[in-house]
């Protein structure tokens, strides 16, 4: 085990939060009492205000505005209003970003759209590339639109194929000359490891590929550049650190080089050049609208400005600063105070590669998130026996680390967790 690089007591870390100049942000956000929560990478806390505006939508903006309100309370723009504001948390512009449907379909969208430009660009390339750890949905999307390309091209003998970077492969060694697509998540969900965008997007360009980035755990988390790092195109998720709300609708960025000439297979009214004008053939939009499909899901999509504003408040540099603070005095306080108990890190050390959650792994992390979650310590666990915890600077405190590495080490001690109760896999988290 590695030499702790922070000793420290809880005295000391109550006057870290004193002169924290983040701390203020906690009290923007409804947290319950008796709770750390650290699973705000999962699902962020609510947002002071937002519960007032998705009653302002119900009972004024609906029932009172009725139809009128997709004009009068700018529905009809919130997808690309929201995506505007979105986009500067991310290094996009105006104008290149829209919020819409999950994660999950715009990833779809993404991938065929990619795919399209490199069948004009580089025909011949057929692979979409991504790794064997990224997040589930990511590789089930990857291979669905894999296999109805084939269903399509049956005859034609043109093949498409998902591609896994994994322990046996490396990213340099899959690029080659087939790859059409690379689709990566920016910080890996179970890990925490991060990729360094500018540096991965820059050498699958330079293979001939376009990459697409999954921000779902990077958004409102770590300072993302998406411009900068010459990126084809992102999608990502709204409901977690960037605390738009349960099932919060999730965006997608086009580099503006592809706008205008790319293709998506959803091409529902939402996505035509003038919805309105009820055309009897598609003609898509002319802009980042292309990548809309149909009426968006209104209450749930308003939400989302209230945690935005908050997270526009706040200093990107300082909110890095402090996130690896705390993922450093979270490790470190673990292998000080939980060494003995085999919990092995699995998040890089190394700041570079390292996102906002940091991850152990435990064979019985199961039971072990159960019994942190009854003493009010929220992490969540992932197979094969990950304990993760994600730490989000906008309303954890230097304290709050102490506190729930305490309450771990106590688990740990008396062997609580080692009961029926918490063994039993139930429950969805
Ligand atoms: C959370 C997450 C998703 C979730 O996708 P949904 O469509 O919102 O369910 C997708 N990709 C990654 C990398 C995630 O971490």
């Amino acid at each position: 085990m590695s030499t702790p690089t922070l000793r420290t007591d809880r005295a000391t870390l109550q006057e870290a939060d004193r002169t924290d100049v983040l701390a203020g942000f906690r009290e923007r956000f409804s947290l319950p009492e008796g709770v750390i929560y650290l699973d705000g990478n999962s699902l962020g806390p609510l947002p002071l205000g937002a519960a007032e505006r998705a009653a302002e939508v119900i009972n004024n903006e609906w029932a009172h505005g009725l139809i009128r309100s997709w004009n009068t309370a700018g529905w009809f723009e919130l997808p690309t209003r929201l995506g505007d504001k979105l986009a500067k948390l991310i290094g996009g512009n105006d104008g290149e970003t829209v919020v819409t449907d999950t994660t999950s379909l715009n990833l779809f969208k993404a991938l065929a759209s990619a795919v399209r430009i490199q069948q004009q660009d580089a025909p011949g390339r057929r692979v979409i590339l991504t790794e064997r750890d990224n997040f589930p949905t990511d590789i089930y999307i990857a291979e669905g639109i894999s296999d109805f390309l084939n269903s399509v091209k049956a005859e034609t003998g043109e093949h498409y194929e998902v591609r896994l970077i994994d322990e046996n492969l490396s990213l340099a060694d899959a690029l080659d000359d087939s790859v059409a697509v690379v689709a990566l998540s920016h910080v890996n969900y179970r890990t925490g490891a991060m990729w360094d965008m500018a540096g991965v997007s820059a050498a699958a360009h330079a293979a001939g590929a376009l990459v697409i980035w999954d921000l779902a755990h990077a958004a409102g988390a770590v300072p993302v550049d998406l411009n900068g790092a010459n990126a084809d195109y992102a999608v990502g998720c709204t409901y977690k650190y960037l605390n738009g709300g349960p099932g919060s609708p999730a965006f997608i960025w086009v580099n503006a080089r592809h706008q205008g000439r790319f293709w998506q297979p959803l091409t529902g009214w939402w996505s035509h050049s003038a919805p309105f004008a009820m055309a009897d053939s598609y003609t898509a939009a002319n802009d980042v609208r292309r990548f809309l499909c149909g009426t968006q899901p209104i209450t749930s999509m308003a939400m989302i400005e209230c945690g935005l504003d908050v997270s526009l408040e706040a200093d990107m540099g300082q909110v890095r600063a402090k996130s690896l603070a705390l993922t450093d005095l979270f490790i470190s306080l673990v292998e000080e105070r939980c060494g003995q108990f085999g919990l092995e890190l699995i998040t890089p050390a190394n700041h570079a590669e390292r996102g906002s959650h940091v991850s152990f792994s435990h064979p019985e992390g199961y039971a072990i998130i159960q019994a942190l979650t009854d003493r009010g310590v929220i992490g969540d666990y992932r197979e094969p026996g990950v304990l993760r915890f994600g730490i989000t600077p906008l309303y954890l405190s230097y304290t709050d680390i102490w506190d729930a590495v305490e309450i771990l080490r106590d688990i740990l001690e008396t062997g609580s967790w080692d009961v029926p109760a918490y063994k039993a896999r139930n429950a969805v988290t």
